[in-house]
């Protein structure tokens, strides 16, 4: 595979960027080598820079559903910013998109649009601490709720601990405001509630834990959350950064059936564009300035281009069997790769996420139970996949999305070059 372009402009991004990158992930440096620039996308296939051609299961990492440069989404935003970019004042479709989804979601009344998944949810533990009069926050190892300072903690050893910060930079202060538990543990929910009664604002969820492997949670302990919070006057905010209008139009709260009391969007919510949102009943809603005193603004949101193509690619996943077609690609898929039968090599999946792991488990819940010896092997499929034309989220950690533009025939293709690549 040539890469000289790459090679080039990544050289040239060093000199301007940390690590030649505006995002860590993105320079390659769990899977080594040099990140391929992308030049363009259409449909399931990307290009570089060095004109190879790929089948994209990165999507942006998520939120491309209907994949790149999709037509629709295309000719909205173009006609859009015919009449300007932003305006700082509201326009008429805010309206739109929120009631596209507020309509065609039974679990949130009201909403309000910011520009990414960390602010919508900074802005939503805010709004629980205001609403609950309470200071601390209960999340689990293994979820990742962007790069906000509450959230940047990992656990230490013992069932319940304060974290440690997982990055320099976060007062210690602020991580004593976050008890952090590990996933499929009912013993240390219950333990931190009893330690900490009358003084937990909000549970924290993916509630399908996809930045960390795809730790897929049983629904009786998505409903043990529920009950608990009910229970202790806590709420529940499931981050549906990903799995919102993902796994369903009303995501895994839909996919569940479980309701929880404050939910955060991003990713596919903006068709492409810096969108992030979140939403809960008219009443909790309140609390938001300026019916409230919990403060919140922003520049650019709810910016008329963004909310096009937001209006856009929703429409299409609101298409009868939008999810069902596309859960069935990706069961093609999944099953195709689970008859490669070579060093314990396993996918984990939902709708259309799925994950790749090389495990003897069956099953794989917890952050603890990712074997990060494993990562060796993803590194060297990676290459392998590379070099034929598949790209992934160049890590063994990310999950991987089937999205509508995957034809049948890149799905042979992919299972083909899988083939080939674990031989
Ligand atoms: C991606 C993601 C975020 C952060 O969103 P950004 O737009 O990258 O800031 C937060 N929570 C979850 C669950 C995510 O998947």
């Amino acid at each position: 595979m040539k890469n000289e372009k790459s090679i080039q402009l990544f050289e040239k991004a060093k000199k301007f960027f940390p690590g030649g990158v505006n995002s860590p992930v993105r320079a390659f440096r769990s899977v080594g080598g040099t990140p391929i620039f992308i030049e363009k996308g259409k449909g399931a296939h990307v290009w570089d820079a060095d004109g190879n051609e790929f089948i994209d299961y990165c999507g942006s990492w998520g939120p491309l559903i209907l994949g790149h440069a999709n037509d629709k989404v295309l000719n909205a935003v173009a006609k859009t910013m015919q009449n300007g970019t932003s305006f700082g004042a509201p326009t008429r479709l805010e309206n739109e998109l929120a009631e596209l989804i507020i309509s065609n979601n039974k679990y949130i009344e009201k909403i309000r649009f910011v520009s990414s998944g960390t602010e919508a949810v900074m802005s939503a533990i805010r709004l629980a601490r205001g609403y609950t009069g309470r200071n601390k926050i209960l999340k689990f190892e293994g979820c990742y709720h962007g790069h906000s300072d509450s959230l940047l903690v990992k656990a230490g050893s013992g069932l319940v601990t304060f974290g440690n910060t997982s990055s320099a930079g976060v007062p210690e202060s602020f991580v004593q405001e976050t008890i952090v538990v590990s996933l499929n543990n009912t013993k240390a929910v219950e333990e931190a509630f009893a330690q900490f009664m009358n003084q937990i604002a909000c549970v924290i969820i993916e509630p399908i834990p996809a930045n960390n492997g795809l730790l897929l949670q049983d629904k009786e302990y998505l409903q043990f959350l529920r009950d608990i919070c009910t229970k202790n006057g806590t709420l529940l905010l499931f981050d549906e950064v990903i799995s919102g209008f993902r796994v369903g139009f009303e995501g895994a709260a839909g996919y569940y059936d479980i309701k929880p009391d404050i939910v955060t969007y991003g990713k596919i919510i903006g068709g492409g564009f810096p969108v992030g949102a979140y939403g809960a009943s008219k009443e909790i809603m309140a609390s938001i300035s300026p019916d409230g005193n919990v403060y919140q603004a922003g520049t650019l949101s709810g910016n008329p281009v963004a909310m096009s193509a937001g209006i856009a690619q929703l429409t299409e996943c609101l298409k009868p069997n939008f999810y069902n077609d596309l859960a069935e690609k990706t069961e093609t898929l999944v099953k195709g790769l689970s008859e490669i039968k070579t060093n314990d090599f396993k996918l984990f999946s939902v709708g259309s996420i799925f994950w790749i792991a090389f495990t003897k488990r069956e099953k794989i819940q917890t952050a603890e139970d990712i074997d990060a010896d494993s990562m060796k092997y993803f590194k060297s499929l990676f290459h392998h996949l590379l070099e034929n034309g598949v790209y992934l989220g160049p890590s063994g950690y990310e999950v991987g999305f089937v999205n509508e533009a995957h034809t049948d025939a890149d799905i042979q293709r992919t299972i083909e070059v899988f083939k080939l690549a674990m031989k």
